[in-house]
């Protein structure tokens, strides 16, 4: 049976054209030609001053963290409905993650709930908040309180790559802003990150401790503790071949983020993700939320579909609700939740009171490859309406 994927590498001509050159130039190496185009190239799209390529999206997130000297106890709010990577960064470096639940209108961080974090911690060191399945957050809100207080944005648009909010590019409004090109993302290179800032300050920075930060000096020393987080040469050869079709590839996931909701029109218990009215989301997955108190459950859907081979998603499980995290404290627009009522590892079906949460045991992400055909999407549309009875 042919599989149906839900969001995999779709790779043309070009990125092998600038492979072959690093090939022919023999710059396989870290480093070269390639890398440097491909952040200019960057810095051109997302018109945000200076870009560090890197080996993923998660290193560029730890890096950011770094810029901004996150250290041992610090406190750090995080977007709670988010995949573990947009958080995790702060643990490497011993920070204390403060969780920041979501509304139902982007399904991005609460300015409510972000309000009531700063009642009790008024001075966090960084904040970090992601663009859901490439819907542009509320961030115009968000930026205003966060300006009051003055904490340095480090934003995660690793799925919003190409989604603007006012007509400007998610990733440029925080003091950094990062990307990923992990497989499954708008645009991939296999495996690859890019952080962007105004301030050329970080993106050096980042550069330096990424290539296992060495001390300009004939010998090697160290000031500081380095890694290996650099993107090569050739994998940024690929990053340029697909930067050319983002523009195309954002088109097409909008199409099939239309195509969906009109499917599914005429069936009241389905709600499509919202897509922010503010912004232009990229649309990079699809998504679901079934009515509260209806018959069919996400599990049902996802089912139906696995049984002709069709993938589909779980929404991101919020952090609140990760035995991992069961202890860090959880803000929701009416205030702190407690977290002595967290069961590790319980979905929490019965006490928990959060939009995420919610938005989490209520969805799922319907395949969103831009490769999948009309056929494709016909008898994903007929499969899930059939679950509904339709
Ligand atoms: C994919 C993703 C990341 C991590 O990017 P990698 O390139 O896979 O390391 C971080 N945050 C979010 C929200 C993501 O979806």
């Amino acid at each position: 049976m042919k599989k149906i994927y839900l969001s995999s590498p779709t790779m043309y001509g070009d990125e092998q054209r600038f492979v072959a050159e690093a090939f022919d130039t023999n710059w396989v190496a870290p480093l070269g030609p390639n890398v440097n185009a491909f952040e200019k190239e960057m810095v051109e799209y997302t018109g945000c001053g200076h870009a560090a390529a890197l080996s993923a999206g998660t290193a560029a997130l730890h890096l950011a963290m770094k810029c901004l000297n996150i250290g041992p106890g610090d406190v750090v709010f995080s977007s709670d409905l988010t995949f573990a990577a947009t958080c995790n960064p702060v643990t490497y470096e011993n920070g204390t993650l403060v969780f920041i639940d979501s509304e139902y209108d982007t399904w991005n961080m609460d300015p409510e709930a972000l309000k009531k974090a700063y009642e009790k911690y008024p001075n966090p060191k960084a904040i970090v908040m992601a663009h859901l399945y490439g819907t542009p957050s509320k961030i115009d809100e968000l930026m205003a309180i966060v300006r009051e207080h003055g904490t340095p944005v480090i934003e995660d648009a690793a799925e919003a790559l190409s989604s603007t909010y006012k007509g400007r590019q998610c990733g440029t409004f925080g003091d950094i802003g990062i990307y990923s090109f992990n497989g499954n993302k708008i645009i991939t290179t296999s495996g690859g990150g890019m952080m962007v800032s105004k301030n050329e300050e970080y993106t050096k920075f980042a550069v330096f401790l990424s290539t296992q930060a060495r001390d300009p000096a004939r010998y090697y020393q160290h000031s500081h503790i380095g890694y290996n987080y650099r993107m090569s040469n050739v994998v940024a050869g690929i990053g340029r071949g697909q930067l050319l079709h983002l523009e195309e590839h954002k088109a097409l996931k909008k199409k099939i983020y239309a195509t969906y909701r009109q499917a599914f029109e005429d069936i009241s218990d389905i709600q499509m993700n919202p897509l922010n009215k503010d912004g232009d989301a990229n649309c990079w997955l699809s998504c679901m939320t079934i009515s509260d108190g209806c018959s069919v459950k996400p599990d049902d859907v996802m089912d139906a579909l696995a049984e002709l081979n069709i993938e589909t998603r779980p929404i991101w499980k919020p952090m609140h609700l990760q035995p991992v995290y069961a202890d860090n404290d959880f803000f929701t627009a009416d205030g702190q939740q407690a977290n002595a009522a967290r069961v590790k590892g319980d979905n929490g079906d019965d006490w928990d009171k959060s939009a995420g949460g919610d938005i989490f045991r209520h969805g799922l992400c319907l395949p969103s490859d831009i490769k999948n055909t009309d056929e494709d999407m016909d008898l994903i549309i007929k499969t899930v309406r059939k679950v509904f009875g339709k």
